[in-house]
């Protein structure tokens, strides 16, 4: 049988959201359950895939269906399209499966043409209505079927109201608007090259094509694209009959929600226009009434839409955002949906729900979409200041939260301003490790360098700090202290705002105001942890970011990079020291120094997780990384190591590679310097035992983690000399404590051979952020200044750095996982690349069967969250 590509609102129902988008599939509800729907049809999701396959048309198949459900509709309306006597006119809406409130194009009032417009004029006896709906389509038609450009019209609506002495569009005449008709004609004409579409059959075409081409539209890209929205699914188009608020003083227009959507309080919120029409009350160009008014002017129909929100409400266990029509004080449902609302509501309105008998816990834990979460734990804007200081700039949403401060370009002025009770703004082409303390005394970071996990990215995640990072647009001068986005150059010292939750980058100072988490965030968390099977780590490197990771329920420690340790002031000399010793005893000299500082930092770690399990891994980042780059710090240890400035600088040049992601660095550096792993060995071990003495109650189980391994022999070589290492001190206190070795997976190469590694290992962690690297072959620090040309064509949807690539790297997660089973019954398995606070990566793992996943702090309840819908879903 040929595919049905259209069905009326009355064939359709809720359940078919893929094939009629939200929209459609909602109007249909509606329909079925007797509420005043204006009737009209469908063009299904997959009439848009199949108008891209086609080339961008609409092939004729599917055009011959719109044709026979226009004859349909007709009938059912009793109206015709360009009849004189009663003239069918429709609005055109998009519809996605995933409401994307904005982003696709409305047309209203199609079906009018110079004599449609005439004899409803007349028939009506209201000429300044039919002329007004006639200007509003030739403006919209114009506008979103053949992109001519709203500016255009809205210069010609003020030069009339300039010429006529009024401010209001509402004041100008029937005549007014029909020589604005006239003039939007002419406008349509000289851009154009041809007359203003008459045939209503015709601009339907042009105005579905239109719908399906928004779906392709710049705004929709970028928000499918932050909301994990498919560009697969392609959008409805929803043809309506239409229901007219601009009538007259009788007639209006609103929307409303039926609980507030920024505290979720349950009662009614939204806005009312009288003698409007829909995209009135949101274009701003009238101040609309609150809902609660419109008791008082249309006290019938009032009544009415209040019991159909209570309908509404209790038909889908969930707030509703409507939109709505009173035609001659008659009122016309046109659209409902689960209303979009702030994270704080949608806690709010989870747990109403439940008290009131409308969901179940399970359904609450669903309803709310974790990535939202994070925002709740962060400071944000002054909504107020925000709306009215401009964006400069947009980069990508490293790390969440809202930061203001000043302009400085270096991690030692960060810490110095800070110090003096300034705010700053760190501003770096890129960040290293030698940034950190900059990073902390900082409010936020923005880069001009750098993916989503570029050192910049991933510190400020784990610190849970704002970063915005990659913004190519910045034109840096690092020596100057200045930088040029969007046309202004910026000093030391001005003022800057940035958004981390939304990549956005604004002029001047806007106030933050902090987070505050009610009850029912932990009301959710909660039902959450009840209902998911997956673990939740975190990634810490110091107790601070542990102990906050275990507020926000972290139930162990999935990775903890011991390099973060080493950059502290104190720290550092010791470290080159240590790099740039000529013989092992002299490295270990420079070890023996390191050795206790790591282990007060184990200890401090383990005190945080309270027995918890801490996974610790060895030093990963090659040494070039910690060697001085300024003269004096070069001078400064050249005296500290009796050697001359030109032999560490030998020394330095030595080191450099040409790609030092796939270099001298994880294991590698362990081969090459066994007494590094030997060191840290001892001071997880001796930290381990101090804790287990100081509480009984706890079961020590150190878990030392080698990264980047990609052959079983690494791994065997390293664990050696961990394990000599290890039993020797276990031997030596007295004691049996057990501890784990393990490996992380995040070069191909141990994916593929993951069930001999296995026999060497007592976990798995896949370092997804290495393996996305490697497995695309692009890197994590480099990747995002060619990216958007892939999404802009295509070629990937997200950042695989931000979302796992199922299809590729969670390929390689499943093999390894399946791989490393077989050989190794027990292996415990989980993940601790920055996908493990990602719900959608998170879902994949769950699937996986991992026993784990690990993230940053911030990212815990999200992940806790995530793991709880992945398992709930799985039941289904
Ligand atoms: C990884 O590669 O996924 C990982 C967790 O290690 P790092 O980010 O420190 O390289
Ligand atoms: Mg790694």
């Amino acid at each position: 049988m040929a595919t049905k590509y259209v069905y009326l609102f009355s064939e359709g129902n809720a359940n078919m959201r893929e094939l009629l988008g939200g929209k459609g599939a909602n109007l249909a509800e509606m329909t079925n359950i007797g509420l005043p729907v204006p009737q009209g049809f469908t063009i299904t999701t997959e009439a848009c895939t199949q108008y891209y396959e086609d080339g961008q048309k609409i092939n004729d198949e599917i055009q011959a269906q719109i044709m026979e459900y226009i004859v349909k509709m007709e009938e059912i309306t009793g109206k015709k399209f360009g009849d004189l006597d009663n003239p069918l006119l429709v609005s055109v809406r998009s519809g996605a499966r995933a409401s994307m409130p904005g982003m696709m194009d409305t047309i209203l009032n199609l079906g009018l043409n110079e004599q449609v417009v005439e004899v409803m004029a007349q028939k009506s006896n209201n000429p300044r209505w039919a002329w007004d709906c006639y200007r509003r389509f030739i403006q919209m038609y114009s506008d979103v079927v053949m992109e001519v450009g709203k500016k255009y019209f809205e210069q010609l609506i003020d030069q009339m109201k300039e010429a006529r002495g009024v401010t209001q569009d509402v004041e100008l005449t029937a005549d007014d608007l029909k020589e604005l008709a006239g003039q939007f004609k002419a406008e349509y004409k000289s851009k154009i090259g041809a007359d203003f579409p008459t045939d209503p059959k015709e601009q339907l075409m042009g105005a579905i094509k239109a719908v399906f081409r928004s779906w392709d539209n710049p705004r929709a890209n970028v928000y499918r694209r932050d909301n994990d929205i498919p560009y697969s699914w392609g959008t409805a188009v929803n043809v309506q009959s239409m229901a007219f608020g601009n009538m007259g003083d009788d007639c209006g227009t609103g929307v409303a929600f039926t609980r507030n959507p920024a505290t979720g309080e349950k009662k009614l919120f939204g806005e009312f226009l009288t003698n409007a029409q829909g995209e009135d009350v949101v274009a701003g160009i009238r101040t609309p009434m609150p809902i609660s008014e419109m008791s008082e002017k249309f006290p019938e129909a009032f009544a009415q839409f209040e019991k159909v929100c209570k309908i509404l409400e209790d038909h889908y266990h969930d707030m509703q955002d409507m939109e709505f029509t009173v035609e001659n004080g008659k009122l016309y449902m046109l659209q409902t949906r689960n209303g979009k609302r702030t994270p704080a509501a949608a806690l709010k309105i989870a747990c109403d729900l439940v008290d009131e008998g409308m969901i179940d816990e399970k359904q609450a834990v669903a309803m709310i979409d974790p990535r939202t979460l994070d925002t709740l734990l962060h400071p944000q804007f002054d909504g107020e200041v925000l709306k009215k200081t401009p964006v400069i700039g947009s980069a990508l949403a490293a790390s969440p939260g809202a930061a203001c401060g000043k302009v400085v370009f270096s991690a030692e002025d960060a810490k110095a301003w800070a110090e003096r009770g300034e705010k700053v703004v760190l501003v770096r082409l890129e960040t290293s490790p030698e940034d950190i303390e900059g990073m902390k005394a900082a409010q936020g970071i923005l880069t001009v360098r750098g993916g989503m996990t570029s050192h910049a990215a991933v510190v400020a995640r784990g610190m849970g700090k704002c970063c915005v990072s990659g913004c190519g647009a910045i034109k840096m001068d690092e020596e100057n202290k200045q930088f040029e986005l969007s046309g202004k150059t910026f000093h030391e010292g001005d003022w800057l705002s940035i958004d981390g939750s939304t990549g956005k980058i604004y002029d001047g100072a806007i106030p933050t105001v902090d987070a505050s988490i009610g009850g029912e965030f932990g009301r959710v968390m909660g039902w959450a942890d009840q209902y998911r099977r997956l673990k939740v780590r975190t990634n810490a490197d110091t107790p601070h970011d542990a102990a906050q990771a275990r507020k926000f329920g972290a139930e162990g420690i999935g990775l903890c990079r011991t390099e973060h340790m080493f950059f502290d002031a104190d720290r550092i000399p010791a470290i080159r020291r240590m790099i740039c010793s000529d013989t092992v005893e002299q490295r270990e000299a420079a070890l023996a120094v390191l050795e206790p500082m790591q282990q007060s930092d184990f200890e401090g770690i383990y005190e945080a997780m309270e027995g918890l399990p801490v996974t610790i891994r060895f030093l990963d980042p090659p040494l070039h990384e910690f060697v001085p780059t300024e003269e004096a710090d070069i001078e400064l240890l050249a005296k500290d190591m009796g050697k001359s400035v030109a032999e560490i600088k030998a020394i330095i040049a030595g080191l450099h590679e040409f790609n030092p992601m796939m270099g001298h660095r994880g294991c590698r550096l362990a081969v090459t310097y066994p007494e590094i792993a030997a060191m840290q060995t001892r001071a997880v071990i001796k930290a381990a035992l101090n804790v287990q003495a100081k509480h009984p109650e706890w079961t020590m189980v150190p878990e030392i983690m080698i990264p980047l391994v990609g052959e079983v022999k690494e791994l065997a070589y390293v664990k050696k000399v961990v394990v000599e290492t290890a039993d020797a001190i276990i031997k030596e206190a007295g004691s049996n404590m057990k501890y784990l070795v393990g490996t992380m997976i995040e070069i191909p190469r141990a994916a593929l051979t993951a069930d001999e590694i296995a026999k060497q290992a007592d976990f798995f962690s896949f370092g997804t952020n290495d393996l996305t690297q490697m497995t695309f072959g692009f890197s994590r620090d480099d990747a995002g200044k060619f990216l958007d040309a892939y999404y802009d064509k295509k070629i990937y949807e997200n950042d695989p750095f931000a979302k796992l690539d199922q299809t590729g790297v969670g390929k390689l997660v499943d093999m390894a996982c399946k791989m490393g089973r077989a050989t190794n019954p027990e292996l415990h398995l989980g993940v601790c690349g920055e996908h493990g606070g990602d719900p959608s990566s998170v879902e994949f793992f769950h699937r996986t069967g991992l026993d784990y996943v690990s993230c940053s702090p911030f990212r815990v309840p999200i992940a806790r969250l995530a793991a709880a819908q992945a398992a709930i879903k799985d039941e289904k």
